[in-house]
């Protein structure tokens, strides 16, 4: 018998929603590889690991990245961009986009929760040079501001000069068409929701057709079953720690109230859960892939 090969990755991990009349659909770029050394001081690295395997996912500090795409027909809007080899094993957005049917030069806008290198690295090549050659580029005005004012930078360590090129060469990409905004309706059916913490204009996307709802939320949690159970938890690329863990607790009571589905850039596959109340904090309701489009 011939050798047919034996798989070496993982098929790309794409996910559709219809929310409304729109079909949301999240895809998988690839993973990180960090550190539990990266995790605030309030955790022990034993206690990460027991709350991932909690989870059913193995101990390891390997962090999952998506990004999301808004199709209503006319449209067809980008949520971030994922990380283009900038860090681990990411980059995969482009053959993703392929896979879903999806062409670069259809993306109409992009909307950046925030300007990380695992969001941007997907949107531009070097000098540049934008990949998606339609798109206007739509993020937080405090973002922008943050990211391109040399004094915030005059004592930065390399790793963080490093994360501002990449934001710089994006900007400089799509400055022709790029749009700030700070609140309300950033295209038709989506708004803008400042999440300030992991960075100063870091930014959510409530997308609302009809009576659904869905709210992108970026990076609300890195590790989604460690910061979930644990919101007091941060990472040491929070720029500001304490606003990072008071906006996580805030919006996690407020999605759980309301029962709002939420998609994240570092949710697990298949991208989309809910939040409920256990005890005096939160769990994660994965919600469970489907072969319909309900
Ligand atoms: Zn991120």
């Amino acid at each position: 018998m011939a050798s047919t090969g034996v798989p070496r990755q993982q098929a790309y991990g794409i996910n559709r929603r219809k929310i409304g009349d729109v079909i949301v659909t999240m895809i998988n770029d690839g993973f990180e590889d960090f550190s539990f050394d990266i995790l605030s001081e309030n955790i022990t690295k034993d206690e990460a690991k027991a709350l991932l395997k909690a989870a059913n996912l193995s101990p390891i500090p390997r962090m999952s990245v998506n990004v999301y795409v808004i199709q209503d027909g006319l449209r067809t809007t980008l949520i971030d961009g994922g990380d283009a080899n900038c860090l681990s094993s990411g980059g995969r957005l482009q053959y993703a986009l392929s896979a879903a049917n999806i062409d670069p030069s259809q993306v109409d806008t992009i909307l950046l929760t925030h300007a990380h290198p695992d969001h941007v690295g997907g949107l531009t090549a070097h000098n540049a040079t934008p990949l998606f050659p339609n798109a206007e580029l739509v993020l937080h005005e405090e973002e922008l501001r943050f990211w391109s004012n040399d004094r915030n930078f005059a004592d930065a360590p390399e790793h963080l000069l490093a994360t501002r090129r990449l934001a710089l060469n994006t900007f400089n990409a799509y400055r022709p068409v790029m749009r700030t905004a700070c609140r309300g309706e950033v295209i038709s059916g989506v708004t803008i929701q400042p999440l300030p913490g992991h960075t100063p204009g870091h930014s959510g996307y409530m997308i609302e057709s009809g009576k659904e709802r869905v709210l992108i939320w970026g990076d609300i949690a890195h590790w989604p079953d460690i910061q979930i159970p644990k919101p007091e938890v941060t990472l040491t690329f929070d720029l500001d720690r304490r606003q990072a863990a008071e906006t996580r607790k805030r919006l996690l009571d407020m999605v759980a109230n309301d029962q709002i589905l939420i998609g994240g850039m570092h949710i697990n596959f298949p991208g989309f859960i809910r939040i409920h109340r256990d005890g005096c904090t939160f769990a994660i309701h994965e919600e469970r892939w489907s072969p319909d489009l309900m």
